[in-house]
């Protein structure tokens, strides 16, 4: 039977979109959050939406790089071991994942995701008009030397045979000319990828909107509320158990991000999500010809992302292995302005750098875990597990959710 009334656990972008479609599709929608709508992974993440440049961390050419990845002090990459058997067993699992076959098929994959999302991004935007700071303005990936060049060209090669949007080769002149604000990184530059039908906005905006919309469309929110666990009775979970006591509904979907895997646990099943901890700084820019950038830009070499977001510039960046750590090292945080300064010394006064870490809700093959899982309840579906594209992917994978609840 079709359920009637649907629980959504977790209110970042991931939880929003599902509460989002799953209330146009007519059911009974409640939200369950233990802080405040977009306050998790979503808040301050990279604030681009990267539709065709989907490749997985997991990819055969980790194997050349992990030595200095994990060696040198300056590597956007950190592991810090842990007597943690999740997370060798995710770390093994990621390292399995690093060869070609999975890689491609993991690229075809979010691709098709992605290309979904956006019609869905869209249409959202169309209805709602949210004040995000949503633009359009394309992105170039930035690479520092030939050889690195040569195998983005591979990438670009693949991504069109499976179908993305229009990418080209860019030389460092057609680079500044595309964007007048590399002109200080002219020299550093082998050449780019353009992208120019890429977006970017800011989420935590987008998922503020979205809740007071959907509260004013008659969603419940239970905000401040944390999920604790889940009676279950028949093969079915019967009521979420939180601080503010038992939840009853007729389904639930759980997209709590990288504490997925925790609650996941409880029900007996193994969902291989870990935190993939990332920094960002938020700074205002300085408007001027040359200074901030209005086109998304990638750092391939630093592994940094830069977005514009209204008057104000997002940096974002580094990969850390090191568990649910919220703590944000001074050092991370000059790392990420040091980079801003190099690529653009004129965008910002730096006054105020808005620190601000996230934690990845990651996969090993970087696939997103959506719908049923052969041991878990069979009236709780998943929604979680998009590592470093859940802006991205979020209103796509919430049509899929919904197509699964749909089909019992
Ligand atoms: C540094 C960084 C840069 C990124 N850049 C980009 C980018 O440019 N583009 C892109 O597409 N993606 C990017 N991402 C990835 C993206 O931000 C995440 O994939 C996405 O936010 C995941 O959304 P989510 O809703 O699954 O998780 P979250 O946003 O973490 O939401 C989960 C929610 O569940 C709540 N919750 C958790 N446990 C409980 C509980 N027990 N009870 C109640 N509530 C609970 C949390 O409070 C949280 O609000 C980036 C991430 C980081 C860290």
């Amino acid at each position: 039977m079709k359920p009637k009334h649907v629980c959504v656990l977790g209110a970042g972008i991931v939880g929003l979109a599902t509460a989002w479609q799953l209330h146009r599709e007519g059911y009974e929608v409640s939200v369950i959050e233990r802080d405040a709508p977009g306050h998790g992974a979503s808040g301050g993440n990279g604030a681009q939406l990267s539709y065709s440049y989907v490749q997985p961390l997991a990819d055969p050419s980790i194997w050349k790089q992990l030595p200095k990845l994990l060696l040198s002090p300056s590597s956007p990459l950190k592991l810090r071991p842990a007597l943690d058997p999740l997370q060798w067993r995710w770390g093994l699992a990621f390292l399995e994942a690093c060869d070609a076959d999975t890689s491609r098929e993991t690229t075809s994959q979010l691709l098709a995701l992605a290309a979904q999302s956006r019609e869905a991004f869209e249409e959202m935007m169309l209805e709602l008009e949210p004040a995000c700071d949503f633009s359009t303005t394309g992105k170039l990936v930035l690479y520092s030397s030939a050889a690195s060049l040569e195998s983005a060209r591979r990438q670009l090669d693949l991504q069109r045979e499976l179908g993305s949007s229009p990418q080209r080769l860019v030389t460092p002149d057609e680079c500044v000319a595309i964007e007048p604000a590399l002109v200080h990184y002219r020299e550093r530059m082998a050449g780019a990828i353009h992208t120019p039908g890429e977006c970017a906005a800011d989420c935590l905006k987008l998922c503020t909107e979205l809740e007071a919309a959907l509260a004013q469309r008659g969603v419940a929110f239970q905000l401040g509320v944390e999920v604790q666990g889940f009676v279950e009775s028949g093969g079915r979970v019967v009521a979420a158990r939180t601080s503010a006591g038992p939840f009853e509904a007729d389904a639930y979907v759980l997209a709590l991000g990288s504490t997925s895997q925790r609650l996941a646990r409880q029900l007996g099943a193994y969902l291989p999500v870990y935190p993939l901890k990332g920094y960002s700084i938020t700074v205002d820019v300085e408007e001027g010809r040359a200074t901030a950038p209005h086109v998304s830009v990638t750092d391939s070499a630093r592994k940094v992302v830069f977005a514009r977001i209204g008057s104000r510039l997002r940096v974002a960046g580094m990969a850390e292995l090191v568990g649910h750590d919220a703590s944000i090292p001074a050092e991370r945080i000059e790392t990420l302005e040091a980079a801003t300064r190099e690529l653009f010394p004129h965008a910002s006064r730096f006054e105020e750098l808005h620190p601000w870490t996230g934690m990845r809700p990651a996969t090993p093959t970087g696939r997103p875990i959506i719908g049923r899982h052969p041991d878990a309840p069979s009236n709780l579906l998943f929604n979680t597990g998009h590592g470093a594209l859940g802006f991205t992917l979020a209103f796509g994978s919430a049509i899929r959710v919904a197509e699964a609840l749909a089909r019992g």
